[in-house]
């Protein structure tokens, strides 16, 4: 400590030799440390053992904002996209994913040097001029311009590009953002969203979060800007960008305890319209039915879209507008899945995609509890319902839930899965249960099954690991015994 009655005068010459020589050790030592301290460098993934490539390490996205163009005819997207990121270690290159071609990187406004490899963009960091100290802490934002035609892409995992010319739908798991903006494109890092999205006027740009506003584009006559925005942090697969000729409509909802409005949008393809946008509807219902199992309501925006084009799945999260299948409307258990996804997959992340139990299971249960309070079949009906059936169903105790594998994925997570959390809640008790599941939903950020686990022996007065070992880790049919959650 230095303080302002220190006495100079008293010290000698001794002392000060004493007091530069260590001055100087400390210094050196110091350099000895950052030069021998190692950090492997960041990598072209952040090590996903299912999705290798996904992603990048090293850092973490705190916001995306995403400005871009569409032109029908061509079906080109251009568009800018501003990262926001923290080094969590020295960071020399940046490892974004994204499928269209890069044509300039800026990092702090100056240009950086960059190379595009299959979906990985990697931006050196170290190249820039005067760019703060690249440590781990420092808040880096990097600008990335860029285009292509999304129907032309190729995707390691599903393509979630649907459709090209005026009616165009980016949306998909396990990865689809980068079809149209540079991203840390992994669950176990959600982040913010900001998207201003140029169509032709007539058509409409729909997006993830709340409609901020919409109207003529000012820096492209001729086309409309439509902006949408997110405040809570939700990952990548989250997020969506339907363009086409949609029916929108604003409704006010009442989303945990605050007065917001819902946008639904229906494409105007659709034969029935009026009937999915009245189904549409039902969701501020199923919030509120959420509401008393999952607590208050994790988004500030809620809404719906049906697209004209027909995805491979029947329903997805996206972040205060779930996407759903054609086909599907009128299934209020649908519109009660993926809005229960707001809690379980949008809010509380996936740390890895093995881990999918902890979105789908538990998303499946939450309709399962709703379906139950409107009179439906009691998760209890449903679980043995599904034991009796289970012999006669695909693979269904073959496969290993705590490591489904990529091809099964988004299987037996949909049925055995909300079977777990059912014998689970038989073996705690309907009172310990309740507040697990509720204290496990009310979570921000990645979490993993392993994390799952721990919670529910923690919260639960019985052991209830071999229960969860019989569940989650067998491949052969769970012997209906009390501790594995039988009546
Ligand atoms: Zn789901």
């Amino acid at each position: 400590m230095w303080s302002a009655s220190h006495d100079t005068a008293r010290w000698r010459a001794a002392e000060w030799f004493a007091s530069l020589l260590a001055v100087v050790v400390g210094l050196a030592l110091v350099v000895a440390l950052v030069l021998t301290r190692t950090w492997a460098p960041s990598a072209a993934g952040v090590g996903d053992p299912y999705y290798p490539a996904a992603g990048g390490s090293g850092y973490d996205a705190l916001s995306y904002t995403v400005d871009i163009s569409y032109d029908p005819e061509s079906g080109m997207l251009s568009g800018s996209t501003w990262v926001s990121l923290r080094a969590v270690q020295p960071l020399d290159v940046v490892h974004l994913d994204l499928l269209l071609r890069v044509s300039e990187v800026t990092v702090g406004g100056a240009p950086a040097r960059f190379t595009q490899t299959g979906s990985d963009l990697a931006v050196r960091l170290a190249t820039v001029a005067g760019l703060p100290a690249n440590r781990a802490g420092a808040v880096v934002d990097l600008r990335v311009t860029y285009s292509g035609r999304p129907a032309d892409l190729r995707f390691a995992g599903d393509d979630p590009v649907y459709g090209s010319g005026e009616e165009l739908l980016i949306c998909g798991e396990p990865e689809s953002a980068s079809a149209w903006f540079p991203s840390n494109d992994h669950p176990s890092d959600p982040a913010t969203y900001d998207v201003t999205a140029s169509v032709p006027a007539g058509l409409e740009a729909i997006a993830a979060g709340t409609l901020i506003g919409h109207g003529p584009d000012p820096s492209r006559p001729g086309n409309d800007a439509w902006h949408w925005t997110t405040d809570t942090p939700a990952p990548t697969y989250a997020t969506m960008l339907a363009i086409g000729q949609y029916d929108v409509k604003t409704v006010p909802v009442v989303l945990a305890g605050v007065p917001r409005q819902a946008v639904y949008a229906v494409s105007e393809s659709l034969p029935h319209r009026d009937r999915a946008m009245a189904w549409l509807e039902h969701s501020g219902a199923a919030v509120t039915a959420l509401e008393s199992h999952l607590g208050p309501y994790p988004a500030t925006s809620l809404g719906g879209l049906v697209p004209g084009v027909e995805p491979a799945w029947g329903g997805l999260e996206v972040l205060g507008r779930p996407v759903y299948h054609r086909n599907l409307v009128g299934r209020d258990d649908v519109i009660e899945h993926e809005l229960a996804h707001q809690w379980v997959g949008d809010t509380v992340t996936l740390d890895r995609w093995q881990d999918i139990f902890c979105n789908e299971a538990l998303a499946s249960y939450a309709e399962w509890l709703v379906g139950a309070d409107a009179g439906g079949a009691t998760p209890q009906q449903r679980f043995d319902d599904l034991y009796r059936k289970a012999d006669r169903l695909n693979g269904f105790w073959a496969q290993k839930l705590s490591d489904p594998g990529t091809r099964g994925l988004f299987t037996r997570v949909y049925d055995r899965g909300p079977m777990v959390v059912q014998a689970l809640r038989v073996r705690m008790g309907d009172e310990a249960f309740s507040r697990f599941f509720r204290e496990w939903a009310d979570q921000t950020g990645p979490r993993s099954l392993a994390q799952w686990r721990q919670a529910a022996q923690q919260a639960s007065p019985v052991d209830v690991q071999p229960l969860l070992a019989a569940w989650l880790d067998g491949t052969t049919k769970v012997p209906a015994t009390a501790e594995n959650g039988f009546r």
